[in-house]
């Protein structure tokens, strides 16, 4: 790669590799295996596969051209590319921490990130604290001398809460703990957390990086010894690997990846103003508001607000109205894709949490969740105005 490349041309060049037939899109190397010359040869590659592939299970041409091309946007060492964002998440634990050890983790993550933390990895005698994102001294108050590991989604699904990156990155090194931040709501396009101090970055790039609802897959960026040393090694003997067909359909995706988190970021800052102009509905919960509580911050860590807007009216059943009048706007949890969806987070991403620990993360009965797509906005607003009025 060319290192002087901006980022929207590795968005479309970086990593791809040409085999023999100067094919001009990337290969879709559908083998399992690759065969050796000699037996020597086989030997030399199964002690060091190198830049060689031997079993997709841990090297295949097409993935690894996802993995440098990503690792290219993240501004990252290294990359392993996974099936999916929880497998991403669980070869990172597994290979970061050991039993007795003691994880911190922001009180709004992925719903079944707080699964595996909980139930999974407490069965191995990792424990989990949960503290507010937006508070780097409830972290500091929460280390202990056996934290490993501080995990953080910025910004927060759904109520938008920004974590200070650069901050936790102090508090995590000053005691030899690494910083991992979940970078999918704002991908590399908008957020670059590997600049701002973060060790590690996780993706389901299920999301916005495939951005058109197609495949599953996930991957995990940072230092090459801790790609390499630490989770290779899970992903090699455990396999929880992308599929070359994914990763190609991944390629694809990352070509437009600018473009799409541009247009669908300009889209939910016109929805989220619309909205906030409207009389049925008491708050906007959007990191490119200037009324976003953490406005300053916003503008330090992001270029743009990403495309997740949720928004509170006054009850559940004014809620479920809205989502029930929507004629467009697809009714699912999904988000990161060209159509525009709703959720309504209360009863169904969020609808396992206690009432109180729902209300400590601030999600009310009235509050809903769209994800921005591609379509023309005034159309998603008609679309929401079917159950809002007005
Ligand atoms: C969807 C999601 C995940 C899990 O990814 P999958 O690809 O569904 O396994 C993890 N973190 C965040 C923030 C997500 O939105």
């Amino acid at each position: 790669m060319n290192e002087d490349w901006d980022f929207e041309t590795r968005a479309v060049r970086a990593g791809t590799r040409r085999s023999g037939f100067g094919e001009h899109a990337e290969a879709l190397f559908l083998t399992s295996s690759f065969v050796f010359d000699s037996a020597a040869q086989a030997a030399e590659r199964f002690a060091n596969s190198g830049d060689h592939f031997v079993y997709s299970r841990f090297s295949n041409p097409t993935v690894a051209m996802f993995q440098d091309r990503l690792a290219a946007l993240e501004d990252a060492e290294a990359c392993i590319a996974t099936s999916s964002g929880m497998s991403a998440i669980f070869t990172t634990c597994i290979g970061l921490l050991n039993a007795g050890d003691h994880l911190i983790a922001s009180r709004s993550i992925f719903g079944a990130t707080v699964q595996l933390f909980n139930t999974i990895l407490a069965r191995f005698g990792i424990e989990t604290t949960y503290v507010d994102p937006t508070d780097p001294s409830s972290w500091a108050a929460a280390m202990r001398d056996n934290t490993k590991l501080l995990y953080v989604e910025t910004p927060s699904n759904p109520t938008a809460e920004i974590a200070d990156i650069a901050a936790l990155k102090q508090i995590a090194s000053s005691r030899g703990a690494l910083l991992v931040v979940d970078n999918c709501f704002c991908t590399p396009a908008l957020q670059r957390p590997i600049a701002l101090g973060a060790d590690l970055v996780i993706h389901s790039a299920t999301k916005f990086l495939d951005g058109q609802g197609r495949v599953m897959g996930g991957a995990v960026l940072g230092k090459l010894d801790l790609i390499r040393d630490r989770l290779m090694p899970v992903l090699r003997t455990s396999g929880p690997s992308l599929s070359p067909f994914n990763a190609w359909v991944l390629l694809k995706g990352l070509e437009t990846l600018a473009l799409r988190m541009e247009k669908q970021s300009a889209n939910a800052l016109a929805l989220a103003h619309w909205l906030e102009a409207h009389p049925q509905v008491s708050r906007v919960l959007y990191p490119g508001l200037d009324s976003h509580p953490q406005a300053e911050l916003v503008k330090k860590q992001q270029s743009a607000g990403g495309a997740v807007v949720s928004f509170e009216v006054a009850d559940r059943e004014t809620a479920w109205r809205i989502v029930d009048g929507c004629n467009l706007i697809s009714i699912t949890a999904n988000l990161g894709d060209t159509r525009s969806t709703i959720t309504h987070p209360a009863t169904t991403t969020h609808g396992r949490l206690a009432p109180e620990a729902r209300t400590a993360a601030g999600i009310g009965d009235g509050m809903l969740r769209v994800a921005v797509g591609l379509e023309n906005v005034a159309d998603v607003q008609r679309d929401l105005s079917n159950g809002l009025g007005g």
